[in-house]
């Protein structure tokens, strides 16, 4: 009985480059968590599902601090369960695949954005919009049905575990330590500006110049678009300008704001905290549009009132969330070729370092975003 007992566990720890499967096939995983919104970050040792047919393990190189990240831990959308380890903007390498996968294989970079799965049949599915299947299921914080209502762990960990559908792969001769944000503020950016059809000569606005901001200058300027930026402080007017906008207005110098009434085709919000929307939306010209990608806390959510809205003469309002796995995919294949990338700043996978990073991110501190560079982690 013994021997058969010691046979079982051999077959069942199952080497996946250097990670050991458990007994029952569990993928033992360390990473930062938070245990309340007001909490600092620690090291947490945890479990991740059993590696399945259609599963590929990454381990995880980069991770990328999205605001999102720092919204969801502080419970600025509602309370979620703790522990908590955030990140959704992983960047990787396929360690091991499960037995039908066809997309990757071992060693080949991969990613991992917001989503991990969705229910893959109602007609968001279908068409490429698991974002906005109601099924989905994100990269942390989220019950994950598919897998016995687990909750979700995020990328501030060593490696995470995925069904390859959900997996982004990594072109080759990308930029690795710079990709990580592309999978959120990349596509979150990318996905409504080409939904709006933003083309060359367009005059388009980015609200919030930040880490999702800087991408979509990015994105329009290689359009050809002319692109003004609003932001909260001059530190960052020189830096827009070099990147490519052709105006810089601080927001709180009200000269800056003046004659802007109704000038732009296009106008992209990643404001993240309480703002007047109409402010704004007065500055986008008749049948032009404005998304909105930045979400406050439910504390201080923007609304816009219909007096404003019936007054802004048939301007379009809309909102964007992330983007669905196939746009993901055509934004990072399409970044990589172009050269977009994020303006990074390397951080250690150390719990002080993470803790600083957020303060410096809600503190206006950070220049555009910071990525744990994983392969620090002790
Ligand atoms: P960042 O903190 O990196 O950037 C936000 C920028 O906006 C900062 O530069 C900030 O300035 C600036 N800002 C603040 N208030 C104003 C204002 N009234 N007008 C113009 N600029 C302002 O955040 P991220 O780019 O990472 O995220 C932005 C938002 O997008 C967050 O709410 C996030 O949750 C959301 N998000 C939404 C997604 C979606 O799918 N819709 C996906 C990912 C993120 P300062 O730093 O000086 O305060
Ligand atoms: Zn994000």
């Amino acid at each position: 009985m013994k021997t058969k007992a010691l046979l079982f566990m051999v077959l069942c720890l199952c080497c996946m480059g250097s990670v050991q499967a458990q007994q029952d096939g569990r993928i033992p995983a360390k990473g930062f968590a938070l245990d309340a919104p007001d909490g600092k970050f620690r090291t947490y040792e945890f479990t991740r599902h059993a590696l399945g047919d259609n599963d590929i393990l990454i381990e995880t190189l980069y991770a990328g601090i999205c605001h999102s990240d720092i919204h969801t831990v502080h419970a600025d959308w509602g309370m979620p369960v703790y522990p908590l380890v955030p990140g959704h903007e992983i960047a990787g390498r396929v360690v091991a695949v499960g037995k039908d996968v066809t997309k990757f294989k071992v060693g080949d970079l991969a990613g991992v954005g917001c989503l991990v799965n969705s229910c893959r049949h109602c007609d968001e599915c279908e068409t490429g919009d698991e974002q906005n299947c109601t099924g989905r299921v994100l990269t942390y914080a989220s019950k994950d049905y598919h897998h016995g209502n687990e909750l979700t762990q995020g990328g501030y960990s060593d490696n995470i575990v995925i069904s390859e559908d959900f997996a982004i792969r990594i072109p080759d001769g990308a930029d690795l330590k710079r990709v990580a944000p592309l999978l959120c503020a990349g596509i979150t950016t990318y996905s409504p500006i080409d939904f709006s059809r933003v083309k060359s000569g367009d005059k388009t606005a980015v609200a919030g110049f930040g880490g999702l901001g800087h991408l979509a200058v990015k994105y329009m300027v290689r359009r050809g678009a002319e692109v003004t930026v609003f932001d909260v402080t001059d530190d960052k007017r020189q830096t827009a300008l070099d990147m490519g906008a052709v105006r810089y207005v601080n927001i709180n110098r009200p000269e800056e704001m003046e004659g802007l009434e109704k000038q732009f085709d296009f106008l992209i919000s990643t404001v993240p905290v309480g703002y007047d929307m109409s402010s704004y939306l007065k500055m986008v010209r008749r049948g032009g549009e404005m998304a909105v990608v930045g979400l406050p806390s439910f504390k201080e959510m923007p609304s816009i009132d219909a007096n404003t809205l019936i007054h802004i003469e048939h301007c379009k309002l809309y909102g964007s969330l992330i983007g669905g796995i196939r746009k993901t995919q055509e934004m990072l294949d399409y970044s990589v070729s172009n050269g977009i990338y994020p303006d990074v700043e390397l951080i250690e996978a150390d719990c002080a370092a993470i803790d600083e990073a957020y303060r410096n991110v809600q503190q206006g501190k950070v220049q555009f975003r910071y990525v744990i560079d994983m392969s620090t982690m002790k």
